[in-house]
Parts: structure tokens; sequence; C-alpha cells
């Protein structure tokens, strides 16, 4: 299971709609975050202004979607969705921007792959809510001012890495979403188990959600796997057997690290001694772009412990080498100091 959105199909986007959470209180976790934007909203609501841009960031499944429209019910306006890649020339924009009506929601998903012109023109539209745009071409070209109703951009990305400094400086709210708790994520399998009409018992949701890579779209994928164990092989209720079995039988490792995580610390391991070694060179080892690595991967690795920054690279600890049953070059010679 990946927790990238670009790789699910259409049915896993139906099914992630059906138990998204569209009330404030049914999303649970990222408590600051919420506590912030509550009192951001109401401030926006008592002025009766638009609410100042919002940029969510974070690796994938953690609910900067979910969020947005969330934001978007509270304030009591429309969103409109579209994607950074989506929006391909300035007059694509133009046509978003226009059809909002005051005080709307402009969400815009992976806001990193924006093109440059695409973005230019977006500053003046979130600064003074007004754009400019060339019309015709050759000698008879020229600019027209067109006035904008106040709107709220959300943008959302896992790569706020590649932001520009004015892009990101046009964004008056800027929440990092964080890993979930074990806790978190019970009670998010909880709900999404209550919506599917599925019994879960609460050991085997503590047990999913520890498996689930601090990610509630993880959580959602692997209860949605394992509620088919339970009904063709058990008797429809998830239990810590059915819960165990489904999630040896998934290939789900013990602490819910994906097939990139643990190419990771396995090349580090085995072709640079456990390291230190430099990011850029993992990325090469693994076939993935550095940004991906520090921005989507390594952040989870780092924080469960796998891996340590040094001021020299990269480096796997000892729990590591015992989650891939190897052994480690330090372990013995540590001994010595
Ligand atoms: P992102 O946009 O960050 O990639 P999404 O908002 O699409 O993530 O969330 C992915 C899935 O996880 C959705 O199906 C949503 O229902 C669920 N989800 C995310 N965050 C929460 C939360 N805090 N509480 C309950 N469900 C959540």
């Amino acid at each position: 299971l990946r927790p990238d959105e670009t790789k699910l199909s259409a049915a896993d986007k139906e099914f992630e709609n059906s138990i998204r959470p569209r009330e404030i209180m049914d999303f649970s976790g990222q408590d600051q975050i919420i506590e912030n934007l509550k009192i951001f909203i109401k401030a926006a609501k008592m002025r009766g202004e638009a609410l100042d841009h919002v940029l969510f960031h974070g690796p994938p499944g953690l609910g900067k979607t979910t969020l947005s429209r969330i934001v978007a019910n509270e304030l009591g306006v429309n969103i409109r969705e579209t994607s950074g890649p989506v929006i391909e020339k300035p007059g694509d924009l133009a046509g978003l921007l226009t059809n909002l009506e005051d005080k709307d929601v402009l969400f815009i998903d992976e806001i990193h792959r924006l093109s440059t012109v695409v973005e230019e023109y977006l500053y003046s539209a979130m600064e003074d809510y007004r754009i400019d745009i060339m019309i015709d071409t050759g000698p008879s070209a020229r600019s027209i001012q067109i006035n904008l109703q106040p709107f709220t951009l959300i943008g959302a990305t896992t790569r706020s890495g590649l932001l520009t400094a004015p892009l990101l400086s046009r964004f008056g709210i800027k929440s990092r979403l964080e890993y979930y708790s074990a806790a978190t994520l019970q009670k998010i399998l909880w709900r999404a188990a209550g919506l599917l009409n599925t019994k879960i018992t609460s050991d085997a949701a503590n047990e999913i959600a520890r498996r689930s890579r601090g990610t509630p779209r993880i959580a959602n994928g692997l209860l949605r796997r394992v509620r088919d164990f339970a009904q063709v092989i058990g008797t429809g209720v998830i239990d810590m057997e059915i819960a165990q079995l489904s999630l040896k039988a998934l290939n789900v490792d013990e602490y819910g690290l994906d097939e990139m995580d643990n190419r990771i610390l396995n090349v580090i391991i085995e072709n640079f001694k456990g390291g230190p070694v430099g990011i850029t060179t993992i990325a090469t080892a693994v076939g993935e772009e550095p940004g991906t690595l520090e921005e989507v991967y390594e952040p989870f690795l780092i924080q469960e412990g796998f891996i340590k920054r040094t001021p020299r690279g990269r480096e796997v600890t000892e729990k590591a080498y015992i989650h891939l049953g190897k052994t480690s070059y330090r372990g013995g010679s540590n001994l010595l100091f």
C-alpha cells in the first residue's frame, strides 16, 4: 500500500470519499492546527471577510484535502477543487477564479506543480483579488484587468520545499500536518468501521493503527482489505486474530513501513555500510528524487527511529538492522569505546 493519492484508482477515491469526515468534529488529531483554524475561521466570519490564504503541507494521506473541505464547510462557502498540473495556462486559472463567488475557497492540490507563468498570475489574484490577462496576440495584444471576488486559496503540497518564496509569502496561514499517533488512528478506524457497518474490536483496531505508517489513508485502506478477510474467512467481525492473519497475508510490515521505506533502509545498510551517506546518493540508489525522500519518506523513518541525521549524512540505527534481520557492522566495534 502506497500513501500517494496519485496512485489511487477511481474505486479507491470513491471509497475514500465515502468515509471522509465532512464536519470538523469528525476530524481526529492535528489538534493544534484545528484549534488555530477554528479561531481564524471565526475571526474571518466576524469581520465578514474571506479567510486568509491557507497552505497545508505534509506527507500524503494525512488529511490535507479533507481539512480543506472542512474549512470551506465551516466557512459556509463553496469549494472548487483543482490541482497544480491541471492548470496549464493562465487562462485556465482565470476561468477558475472568475467563477468563484464571494469568499469561496479555491483548492489547489499539488500546488508545487504549478507552472511558473500560472504561479505568477496567482500572485496578484492572492494579494489584490485581481488578475491581468493578456488578450489577443501580435500588434493587437493588450492586457485587461479583471477584478475578482474576495476568495480563499487553499494550497496543498507534499513538497513545500519546492514552493518559491513569493508564493509561500502570500499564504497567511501555513500548517504542517504531522503523522498520527496509533491512538488517533484507532479512533479514525473506529469511525470508518462504523460507516462501513463493520464490527471491529479495539485490540484489532489498535493493531491496524500501529501498522499504518501514521497515515489515515493507509489505515482506512487496510481496514477495507481486512474487512474482506473477516467476511470471507471469519464471521464478519474484525478481531485480533483476523487482523493479524490478514495483515500477514497482505505483507504489512510490523512497523507499518512501506516498500520504499524498506528499500531506503536496505540500500543504506547494503551499499553504504549503514551510513553516513548523503541524501542524493541514497536517492540515486533507490531511484527517487532527493526532495521526495527528504519530505515524504524520511520524516517517518526519523520519527520512528530508523534513521538519524548526522552532519555527514544519513545513518541507519540499530533498530533498522534488527527490523531487517541484518547484523550491524558497527554493533561489535562500539564495544571498544
Ligand atoms: P491528503 O490530501 O493529505 O493526501 P486526504 O485528505 O485525502 O489526504 O485523506 C486521505 C484519507 O484519510 C481520506 O479518506 C480521509 O477520510 C482520511 N483522513 C485523513 N485525515 C483524517 C482525520 N484526521 N480523521 C479521519 N479521517 C481522516
